[in-house]
């Protein structure tokens, strides 16, 4: 398969090429034309297989597909990672394949000063990547709410069961809209990884790399 084949727009196709990508990983092949259908993902992969464009991508057309403004504090893509490292990583990785798109993106994470997190939500903005941890502590105090989500993605599933997360997780599900696009991405799959799959997903497509 090669890019051309994945009906991507031309400002992604744009970003694609310029990052130097020839031709799809094969979680990329797999993952997204699925997504660009609209069905949930149960995505078995781990971290350099090319996992954040195979959901960014879709994620990005589709934003841009149905543009709508998000409402104030809130996110139209919540992107949920165990760390701060990790969810840096992913916002860049947004950024570049953003670039010719007029979405904004941010990044929430404990460990530093809240109020430039909570300035920059203040408009509501198109995709946020977030830890555990500071979101529900900026939801608890009004700062946040889930509101305008459409698109969820759980990424490195069984990292954040391991660093004890699944009681924030569980809160942070709870507020989110129940009509939604849900992708969960694990590198392994123990019992209770895919029991939150289950709880998570509706109909998933299961892609294994
Ligand atoms: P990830 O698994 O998302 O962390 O991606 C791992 C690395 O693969 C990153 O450095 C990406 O820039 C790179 N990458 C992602 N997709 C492709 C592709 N289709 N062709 C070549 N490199 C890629």
């Amino acid at each position: 398969a090669d890019f051309a084949s994945l009906n991507l727009v031309e400002p992604l196709m744009q970003a694609v090429t310029e990052s130097g990508y020839t031709k799809p990983t094969p979680i990329q092949a797999q993952s997204i034309p699925a997504l660009l259908e609209g069905h949930d993902l149960l995505g078995l992969a781990q971290t350099g297989t090319g996992k954040t464009a195979a959901f960014t991508l879709p994620m990005l057309q589709r934003m841009m597909a149905n543009r709508k403004q998000p409402q104030p504090k809130s996110m139209r893509a919540l992107i949920l990672t165990p760390t701060r490292e990790l969810a840096v990583q992913i916002n860049d990785s947004i950024k570049t394949y953003g670039r010719h798109l007029p979405l904004r993106s941010t990044v929430i994470f404990g460990g530093v000063g809240q109020m430039p997190q909570v300035n920059t939500m203040r408009r509501g903005i198109d995709l946020v990547v977030a830890t555990p941890g500071r979101l529900l502590d900026l939801m608890n105090q009004g700062h946040i709410t889930l509101t305008s989500v459409e698109f969820f993605v759980l990424d490195e599933a069984d990292r954040m069961l391991d660093m004890g997360f699944i009681r924030d997780i569980k809160k942070i599900v709870g507020f989110l809209p129940a009509r939604r696009q849900t992708l969960l991405f694990s590198a392994t799959m123990p019992n209770d990884v895919s029991d939150l799959a289950q709880s998570l997903l509706t109909k998933p497509k299961r892609v294994e790399v």
